[in-house]
């Protein structure tokens, strides 16, 4: 990998799917183009992030929390490759989500 290629970006910025708890009427989700990733499309992008010298994985959605367990995997495996890991949240559920998951 050159050097002109690494630590061109700032952050990844990965939206893992559509779900949501909450339907605001502004929200861009339902125009979102394309298909889904599973879960490991995604764990398996992480060493190529790092491989490029991405340092930090923001994840969106939908609304992450509506599945805690692949927010779980991907802030493990964005720790394992030494990558920082965050997600963008509505809030609505954060109470049911025991701090301890992550
Ligand atoms: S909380 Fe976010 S993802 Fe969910 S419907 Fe509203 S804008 Fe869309």
């Amino acid at each position: 990998m050159s050097k002109i290629m690494k630590n061109k970006f700032a952050v990844a910025s990965i939206h893992l799917f559509r779900e949501c708890n909450m339907s605001c009427a502004f929200c861009y989700r339902s125009k979102a183009e394309g298909t889904e990733k599973p879960l490991q499309f995604w764990k398996d992008a992480i060493p190529y992030f790092k491989e490029l010298g991405i340092p930090q994985v923001a994840a969106g959605g939908g609304e992450p929390l509506m599945r805690p367990d692949w927010i779980k995997e991907l802030a493990k495996k964005c720790k394992d490759n030494g990558l920082y890991f965050n997600f963008t949240t509505n809030g609505k559920m954060i109470r049911d989500v025991p701090m301890d998951t992550f």
